[in-house]
C-alpha cells in the first residue's frame, strides 16, 4: 500500500509542555481516518504539524513522495493538502457561491473583484456549483453564508477545502458544535466525499459512536503520542484504550466479543496488532491524563 503521507518521530513543544510527543503516522490513499483522543490529546496540534500551521522541533513529514517537513501551510496546499478548522471559518456577509468563489479564483492566481459580479464568470460559478453540489449546498448558493445553520456551514467549508483539489483533506472536528440533528447530514457528505473519488480524509472527531461508523481506521492519541492504531473494531477492543477511558461509554461500551483477528500494523514500530508500544509519560504538565466519564472528547 503506497502511502499517501508519512510522518515520523514528529515532536512539538510549547514552552516547557510537550504536546506532540514523537508520533508515527502513515495514511495510506484512499479512506477515512479517525484520531480520537482527550482534550489536549494533541489532535489539533497534529493537524497543524501535518498542514503546515506549526512547524516540528523534531521529525519528518513526507506527502506524496516530497519531503515537506519545512513547507509553509500554502505550499502544503499547492502540494494537494486542505483543511478546515475546529471554529468555524467562512465569510459570513458573502453569498454562499462568493465564498466558494473566493479560492476557486485564488486557485487561477485571481481575487473576487466586489466592482465585477460573478455572474459573468461562468467558468468560477460552474466549478463554485459543483463543489457545492458535492457538498448538498447545490441550492444554497445565492444565500448569505451568515444565514447558514451551523451545520451548513461547516458543509461551506467542506466545499471551501474541496476548491483546492485536496488529495488529502483533514478535517478538525467537523461535527463540533452542530445540534444533533444535523450531525448526521454533515457525516453523510463527509462520506460521500470519501466514497467514489480518491481522496484521502483524516479527521479529528470525540463521539466515538461517529467515529466508529464513519471511519475505516482510528487512531487514539493520548499526552501527545499514539496509543493505539487500528481497525474500529481493534480500538473498540483495545484493553489500554478501554483502561484509559474506563467508564466513558461513548468510548468503551461494554462489550463481550472476542478480540478480532490481528491484521497487518499500521502503524510502524506497533508491538502487537493495531497498537503501539508505550504511553511513557511526557514533559510538562498533563491535562489529558484519566479523564472521566464526564469528560468531552476532541
Ligand atoms: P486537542 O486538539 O487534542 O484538544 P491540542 O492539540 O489543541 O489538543 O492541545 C494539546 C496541548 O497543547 C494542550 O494542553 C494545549 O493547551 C497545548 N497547546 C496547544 N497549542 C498551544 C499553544 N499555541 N501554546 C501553548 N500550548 C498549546
Ligand atoms: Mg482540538
Amino acid at each position: 500500500m503506497t502511502a499517501l503521507l508519512e510522518a515520523s518521530g514528529l515532536t512539538k513543544s510549547f514552552a516547557d509542555f510537550t504536546a506532540i510527543a514523537g508520533v508515527d503516522l502513515v495514511l495510506p490513499a484512499g479512506g477515512i481516518t479517525a484520531v480520537i483522543g482527550p482534550n489536549g490529546a494533541g489532535k489539533t496540534t497534529l493537524i497543524n504539524l501535518l498542514t503546515g500551521k506549526l512547524l516540528p522541533d523534531q521529525g519528518r513529514i513526507t506527502f506524496a513522495g516530497s519531503d515537506v517537513t519545512r513547507f509553509p501551510a500554502s505550499a502544503r496546499v499547492r502540494a494537494g493538502m486542505a483543511r478546515t478548522f475546529q471554529v468555524t471559518n467562512v465569510f459570513p456577509l458573502l453569498t454562499v457561491e462568493e465564498n466558494v468563489a473566493v479560492p476557486v479564483l485564488a486557485r487561477a492566481g485571481r481575487s473576487l473583484d466586489p466592482l465585477r459580479r460573478i455572474d459573468s464568470m461562468q467558468d468560477v460559478r460552474a466549478t463554485a456549483q459543483r463543489l457545492l453540489a458535492a457538498v448538498g449546498l447545490g441550492g444554497r448558493s445565492a444565500d448569505v453564508a451568515a444565514a447558514l445553520s451551523h451545520g451548513d456551514r461547516r458543509l461551506l467549508e467542506l466545499a471551501l477545502a474541496l476548491a483546492c483539489e485536496p488529495r488529502l483533506l483533514l478535517l478538525d472536528e467537523p461535527t463540533a458544535g452542530i445540534a444533533s440533528g444535523e450531525r448526521d447530514r454533515v457525516l453523510e457528505q463527509i462520506r460521500s466525499l470519501a466514497a467514489p473519488q480518491p481522496l484521502t480524509i483524516a479527521l479529528v472527531e470525540h463521539d466515538m459512536e461517529v467515529v466508529f461508523g464513519l471511519a475505516s481506521r482510528v487512531v487514539v492519541l493520548h499526552q501527545g503520542k499514539v496509543l493505539a492504531d487500528g481497525t474500529p473494531q481493534q480500538i473498540r477492543d483495545d484493553r489500554r484504550v478501554r483502561e484509559i477511558y474506563l467508564g466513558d461509554p461513548s468510548v468503551a461500551p461494554p462489550l463481550a466479543r472476542a478480540a478480532p483477528s490481528p491484521g497487518p500494523p499500521l502503524l510502524r514500530g506497533s508491538t502487537s496488532p493495531g497498537v503501539e508500544a508505550g504511553s511513557a509519560s511526557r514533559a510538562g504538565p498533563s491535562p489529558a491524563s484519566r479523564p472521566n466519564a464526564s469528560q468531552r472528547w476532541a
